[in-house]
């Protein structure tokens, strides 16, 4: 049954069936006082009394039939004039809430900003709200004249605006080619149709650039939407949002903005994993919401991106998305060259290797600056072949296992496999395993042994605990030599004196037991890349690891994506990963190992007893890490090629242990289309 009806009933109306964003799957009836009937529509907020204090929810439907067995109480308020979500957006709802195996409620509380449902806004009329963005100065901008490429990307992109038909734009280009020009002048053209035009970023805060670009290209028109507003500035947003057509900036909630009829959506840097919600149910990904928004809307949308993620590339590969291509930076200054250096003819326990010393010792004596980058994002200790460069892999899913060495084991955390550490490696059977890791400390250590004069800044979470921090460290570097940093420094750095970046270890990354760590690894590569020589300077970067024939490796240095896209996507079809199979994660969270531990099992031989012979059932295995705050933390992934199979029997699955002997001790939730198949 759809929660989201999108009927306008004209006839008195005496029953109001109201959706709370609270973790309901249902409405809830109350009466509808005579004074608000005829005023009261679908879509529309209104507070209602709860048992204790009230709420505010949004109206799905509108009837004259009376509940069963109790005495509807009255709404007490009706908080808009019109619908606050129009008809797409409610069945767009309904959509999210089936697709993500979410309550509709739990899809409405991630809707709804928190403000909007909180306290009670009055209804002021037209209060003329402040316009929301920063201090620009909207004269003096002068327009491009589009090149050659984007002229060929914009007459796609703008027919589609103006026809208003659906279409998915992917939009393949490197930094500073030139695709926010693009989005600047898609979005000039749906304002043109009287219709908004929602940009996605991946972060507000790292967005400023975008923003401001925006702003001083359509002055008075655009909306910021994100957390750090006070709930005055947005209930202003908000109302401008509502007011008429503009254009909206946010981060990936930005994607429920109410917007009036939208007539073109944005994803920049669509391969982010920022875009995916996996903190909480609805576990949502912005991408997938607006490819599906904009489909009931009836208008396009472009993913633009320097590395796509490997699902939009498959779909424009089978001519399901449009391919637009910006093939070279606007200034023509040349990508930087990459050069990738084996680390197994280093002594062992080498963190800076030859090549990257003699670089290092070369910038700072032409008074350049120099990025040195180590990948620990979900860090696991994992074991590395140092002759051949191969992680040890799980056999059952090919994935890296994770060394467990208090108890002198490696373990699969996806299927649970526990084994001794082997003495061999099992791809080249030399003896030469190890564990690998280590961290920006002992690459600072080892930095000012070669160049004691060098001034070293080191950014990680253990240097940048305040928040302020962040900047300070970054300031301090204008005048520094080196800098450290885990992923922090990938993004949105533009130091002109840079030159040269070292990426400590590629494996550190690449050996993840992940199945997308190869996808994780090459885009890393080639962001941390795009920071070496921004201006006129050729940049270099030295890429360390100890498989330099690895696809994503080879790649990279050849800053070539197609040639990442094939050879990556070839290993993914032969293993049914996505994009070419779906995954369905389930986690199982909660005090008592043994309820966690009994509730994975039993829905493992629920699904084994249930899936077909092309579906598989991988674990229950120890999420990583395995205790959290003294919650366990277990999961369990199917992996197959009929998604929608797998989501009717996702959700048998959950409802079924929600209703097991450990309902309550253990809270079992399902992620569709997980990034995260780790923590
Ligand atoms: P991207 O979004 O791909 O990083 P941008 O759109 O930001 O690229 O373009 C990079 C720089 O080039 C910006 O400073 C932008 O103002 C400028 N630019 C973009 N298009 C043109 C153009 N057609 N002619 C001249 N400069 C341009
Ligand atoms: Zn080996
Ligand atoms: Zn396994």
């Amino acid at each position: 049954m759809s929660h989201f009806p999108n009927n306008t009933t004209g006839e008195a109306a005496v029953y109001a069936h109201c959706l709370l964003p609270q973790p309901l799957g249902k409405p809830l009836t109350w009466s509808v006082p005579p004074e608000f009937q005829g005023l009261i529509a679908p879509g529309m907020r209104v507070r209602v009394p709860l048992r204790q204090g009230n709420a505010v929810a949004i109206v799905v439907d509108i009837s004259t039939r009376a509940p069963e067995g109790f005495k509807a109480r009255p709404i007490i308020e009706v908080l808009d004039l019109a619908p606050f979500y129009d008809p797409p957006m409610m069945k767009f709802l309904q959509w999210a809430a089936d697709y993500y195996l979410a309550s509709a409620g739990l899809v409405l509380r991630a809707a709804m900003p928190a403000h909007s449902r909180a306290p009670a806004p009055k209804r002021k009329k037209k209060a003329a709200a402040k316009e929301t963005e920063p201090e620009i100065h909207a004269e003096g901008e002068r327009i491009p004249r589009p090149t050659p490429a984007q002229s060929a990307a914009l007459d796609s992109v703008v027919e589609a605006v103006k026809a208003q038909h659906h279409e998915v734009f992917l939009l393949h280009g490197v930094t500073a080619s030139g695709k926010t020009e693009v989005y600047l002048r898609a979005a000039a053209a749906a304002l043109d149709m009287n219709r908004s035009a929602v940009i996605l970023v991946p972060e507000i805060a790292l967005s400023y650039q975008i923003v401001s670009r925006f702003s001083a290209r359509f002055p008075g028109r655009v909306s910021v939407l994100h957390s750090r507003l006070t709930g005055k500035e947005r209930t202003d947003s908000l109302d401008e949002v509502r007011r008429g057509p503009r254009i909206i900036i946010g981060a990936r909630s930005a994607v429920f903005a109410p917007a009036v009829s939208p007539g073109l959506f944005v994803v920049d840097e669509e391969h982010e994993s920022a875009y995916k919600q996996d903190e909480h149910v609805p576990f949502y990904h912005a991408r997938e919401c607006a490819l599906v928004r904009a489909k009931l809307e009836g208008c396009p949308v472009v993913l633009g991106s320097a590395t796509p993620s490997l699902e939009s590339a498959a779909q424009a590969k089978k001519g399901r998305f449009t391919l637009l291509t910006l093939p070279d930076r606007i200034d023509h200054t040349p990508m930087p060259l990459v050069e990738v250096v084996p680390m197994n003819r280093e002594p062992s326990g080498t963190i800076i290797g030859e090549k990257l010393a003699a670089a290092l010792k070369d910038t700072l004596a032409k008074g350049e600056q120099a990025l040195l980058f180590l990948n620990r994002r979900g860090f696991a200790s994992t074991m590395l072949c140092a002759a051949c460069g191969s992680p040890l892999r799980c056999t059952e899913c090919s994935t890296s296992m994770v060394v467990h060495s208090a108890e002198s084991r490696i373990k699969c955390h996806w299927c649970g496999a526990n084994r001794a550490i082997p003495v061999e490696c099992p791809a080249c059977h030399s003896p030469s395993l190890r564990p690998i890791g280590f961290g920006t400390q002992r690459i600072e250590h080892q930095v000012l042994q070669l160049l004691p004069e060098a001034k070293v800044v080191r950014m990680d979470q253990d240097t940048t605990r305040q928040r302020l921090a962040h900047q300070d460290l970054l300031e301090k570097f204008t005048k520094g030599d080196i800098l450290i940093g885990t992923q922090m420094v990938a993004k949105g750095l533009d130091f002109p004196r840079l030159s040269l970046v070292g990426i400590v270890l590629a494996d550190l990354s690449l050996s993840l037991p992940d199945f997308r760590a190869g996808e994780r690894t090459f885009q890393l590569a080639m962001q941390v890349a795009g920071r070496a020589g921004r201006r006129e300077r050729q940049g270099l970067v030295i890429l360390q690891t100890f498989a330099p024939s690895h696809p994503a490796i080879v790649a990279a240095a050849e800053q070539d994506y197609w040639k990442f896209y094939n050879a990556e996507s070839a290993q993914r079809r032969v293993l049914g990963y996505p994009p070419f199979g779906r995954i369905i994660r389930f986690r199982f969270t909660g005090a008592d190992r043994n309820a966690v531990v009994s509730s994975a099992k039993a829905m493992g031989r629920f699904l084994e007893s249930r899936i077909d012979a092309k579906t598989m059932v991988m674990g229950p295995a120890p999420a990583m890490p395995a205790v959290v705050a003294r919650r366990h933390h277990w999961h369990l992934v199917i992996k197959g090629p009929d998604g929608e199979a797998m989501r009717k029997l996702a959700k048998e699955a959950v409802s079924r242990s929600e209703t097991g002997p450990e309902a309550g001790k253990v809270q079992v939730s399902a992620d569709v289309n997980p990034l995260n198949v780790l923590s």
